[in-house]
Parts: C-alpha cells; structure tokens; sequence
C-alpha cells in the first residue's frame, strides 16, 4: 500500500516556456480533471482549445487518469467540439526532449472529454498536446548555425511583447541573386502548431549542411525563412492569437502596427523585398490540423498560379510524409466571411503583389504512410522534403530538357 503522504504529493506545473493548463480537479485519489484554457479572439470569438503542455510531479509508478475538458470550440465563426479527440494522441516526456506518442486514449464525445491512461515512469513526466518547439529551442538554433557562410540573419520587427521576428535568407553569396528564384517560407504563425517548427528546424539544417543538394540548391535560389511568426504565444503556451487577441493568420488585410506588430513586420518585409524589384517565385506558410492535410492556394481567378500549384502538389504527394487528404484547392477563400480582418496571409500576398503564395495545412493525427503519429524526426524530414519540393516546382519547364540540365550540373 503506498502511503498516503505520496497520494497527495502528485502535483501539476505549468509555469515554464509553453506550458498551458488550467485547473485541476481531483475526483479520486489518481485520478484528475483537467481543464483546458483554450483562447479566443479580440471579439472573444473562434475560441480555439488546442494546446496543453504541463508537468505532472511526484506520481512515479502510479497508474494515472487524466480527463481533459472545455474542449468545444469555434472555427470561422462555426461551432467545433474541439480540437482534442479520439484522433490526437497526446505526447509524453521524461526529459522534455524525447517525446512519446501515447498509444490510446478514451475520448467521450458527449462531454466531449479525452481520457488519458498513463503510469509515469520516472517522479517527473511532461505531458503536450504535441512534441513542443519553444523560443528557446529556435535560440539554440540560431547559436549553432552563427555565422555560417550561406547564412545571413535579420529581425524585421518585434512582437506586442517586444520579442524579436527573425528572417533568415540563406543562399550562396559567390552566385548573383538576379540568376536566383525565390523561396519565402513561413513558419509557425500559430503557436500552438510545433510540428510547424520541427519543419523548420529541418529546413534550415539541411539548406546549411553539405548535403550536396543542398549546395545545388543555394546556388540556384534565394531562400527567406521566417521561423518563428508568433513568438509570444509561443512562450505563453498560446493557440492561435497574439496578445490582443488577433489571428496571426488572418487579418493581413487590416495591418495596424499597434495591436497587430507581428504581420506588420512579417507583411512589410515581404512588400519591402517586392516594392525594391526583387521577384517571390513562390511564397509557403506551414500548419498543422488535426486530421486534414491539404495544399491551399490564393483565390487565382486569372488562373496564373495553377499550374505552379498543380506541380508542387503532385511532387509534395510524392514524399515520404505528405499524404493529401484532398486536392488542391485553387479558390481558398475559406477563411473570408466578406468583412475586413479574414485574410489569410497567402490571400493577402496574392490581392497586394500577386505573389504564388500558397499554405500547407499537415495533420497531427496518425499519418496513413507511416501509421504513427508525426515524430519530431518526421516534422524534421518534411522541412527538408518541403525545400526540395519548391525548389524542383519553381524550376521553369523549359528549362528542364536534357540540354539545360547538363548545364546545370556543370556549374555545381
Ligand atoms: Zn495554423
């Protein structure tokens, strides 16, 4: 029999980079409700519940229920039961940097309630929504890679709360950059989408490695990242909204420098790079959903991008860990409900530049390819399948007969 002094010496925590978890009830002795905080917008509205990430002390070897409740939510103004279900299997960490995929939940649909089974092995376990990528991941990041010679790093604003917004641009100074394409990406514009910024990470690591791709690459393109869109959700622990309560990826049409710093920064670079002459051959944003995974192009009536678009799908479909759940989508104007503040940044860049400007929702649920859910080394691999990807769709057709790509590989 345990004794009872250990009973009441479990404990939960959430006061560390990312964590978020409200309170907690004890129905029984190992047995806890655990409340999800959840965000909603400016108007209170779109309350979005997606992200716990919390510490449960003292309960090694003790079989563990956790409920996790206030799931319900809204989505474009439309009512959800949440984002926690039966699909989205939570993490689990002894060290907070190996990340477990728990292999069942219960999940109630009536409350809606997901129950989570789990006998911590060691006197500390981290639990997340997803493997977490905080700010402190991306500065070590940026530590390691300092002063690398394809590498050159900007901040192009701040946040509400003062937090830098990098942008990298990576590419080989010793080739012109009027001989380049440009690849702009953009990653992690909602906090609570990690798998966002694995991808990232993965990205930037194989565009400075000596993968010899890579280097062909860098001497053909010009490629902008910003990893890190949201940068004070991400260390609150957030979902989707800044600290006003706006929707990083809406509202690109109603820029207000104030109460929305962060895509004034990020817009205004991205205009700034254009207005100066200098070409977006294509323009990415990376998400995460729950079960859906999708390529999401700009509201094209001209028709113009499709093609780009259609190539970039058909290439994405071909790695190893896209698997679209449905085609691509050439009129996304899903997200606008016809008033100012619903514009999405690819729908943005599209209206003001006529930048191809494209978004990739992935699922955090199972994958159907590798029948698990996605790992922070999957995350990774995709950052460098999604590189290749743009760079093999921006290649002009033309320039792919035999005689063009003997050229080409003569230069490298
Ligand atoms: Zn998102």
């Amino acid at each position: 029999m345990l004794p009872l002094l250990a009973l009441f010496a479990i404990s939960f925590h959430s006061n560390f980079e990312g964590g978020n978890l409200g309170s907690v009830d004890r129905i029984a002795s190992n047995h806890f409700r655990c409340h999800v905080n959840g965000e909603t917008d400016q108007d209170g509205r779109n309350r979005q519940a997606s992200w716990f990430y919390f510490r449960v002390d003292g309960a090694k070897d003790q079989p563990l229920t956790l409920d996790l409740v206030d799931l319900r939510g809204e989505y474009n103004y439309k009512p959800t039961r949440g984002s926690i279900t039966k699909d989205t299997l939570p993490f689990y960490s002894e060290d907070q940097r190996t990340w477990h995929e728990l292999k069942t939940v219960d999940f109630d649909e009536s409350v809606p309630l997901q129950r989570i089974h789990i006998t911590p092995k060691s006197n500390r376990i981290w639990i997340a929504h997803v493997p977490p990528y905080t700010n402190r991941n991306l500065a070590q990041l940026l530590v390691e890679i300092k002063g690398a010679p394809n590498l050159t790093e900007a901040v192009v604003g701040k946040s509400v709360r003062g937090r830098e917004i990098p942008l990298l641009t990576i590419s080989n100074s010793a080739v012109p950059d009027r001989e380049k394409k440009v690849i702009w990406l953009m990653f992690r514009q909602h906090s609570w989408e990690a798998g966002s910024s694995w991808a990232a990470e993965g990205a930037i690591r194989f565009l400075l490695s000596s993968d010899p791709a890579a280097r062909r690459i860098l001497r053909g393109a010009v490629v902008k990242i910003y990893p890190m869109c949201d940068p004070d959700g991400v260390a609150r622990g957030g979902v989707r909204f800044n600290v006003y309560g706006y929707d990083l990826n809406r509202n690109w049409d109603t820029v207000d420098p104030i109460k929305m710093p962060e895509i004034t920064a990020e817009r205004g670079a991205i205009l700034q790079w254009i207005d100066a002459g200098h070409p977006v051959n294509i323009f990415l944003t990376l998400h995460n959903t729950e079960t859906a995974e999708y390529l999401e192009g700009p509201p094209d009536t001209s028709g113009a991008t499709r093609p780009l678009m259609e190539r970039l799908f058909q290439i994405l479909s071909q790695t190893r860990t896209f698997t679209p759940t449905r085609p691509p989508q050439f009129d996304a104007v899903s997200t606008t409900i016809g008033k100012p503040g619903r514009m999405n940044a690819p729908q943005a860049l599209f209206h003001d530049r006529k930048v191809p400007a494209f978004l990739i929702e992935q699922r955090i649920a199972k994958s159907p390819k590798s029948g698990r859910e996605p790992t922070i080394e999957d995350r990774k691999a995709f950052g460098v399948e999604l590189i290749q990807s743009l760079w093999t769709a921006v290649q002009n057709p033309a320039s792919e007969s035999p005689a063009a790509a003997g050229g080409q590989s003569t230069a490298n």
